[in-house]
C-alpha cells in the first residue's frame, strides 16, 4: 500500500476528484447515487417477493400432489 500524500476522494458516481470531505462531487451525483440505490432496493424487494411467491407455490403443489418430487 503506498501513501499518496494528497487528502482527495474520487465521486462514486462519475469518478471525478473532489476533496476529503465531499462524498460527492455535486448534487446531480448524489441524485443519481440516491436514485440507483433506490431502485436496486426496489428490484431487491420484488425479487424476494417472487421468491416467497415461487416458495408458496411450490409448498401448494407439493402438499397436493404427494409423488411429483420425491422419487
Ligand atoms: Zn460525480
Amino acid at each position: 500500500m503506498t501513501d499518496r500524500g494528497s487528502q482527495h476522494r474520487h465521486c462514486p458516481v462519475c469518478g471525478k476528484t473532489m476533496g476529503a470531505e465531499d462524498r460527492f462531487c455535486s448534487k446531480e451525483c448524489e441524485d443519481a447515487l440516491v436514485k440507483q440505490r433506490k431502485k436496486q432496493q426496489r428490484t431487491m424487494y420484488i425479487f424476494m417477493g417472487v421468491l416467497v411467491v415461487l416458495f408458496l407455490v411450490m409448498t401448494m403443489a407439493g402438499g397436493q400432489c404427494p409423488g411429483l418430487g420425491t422419487k
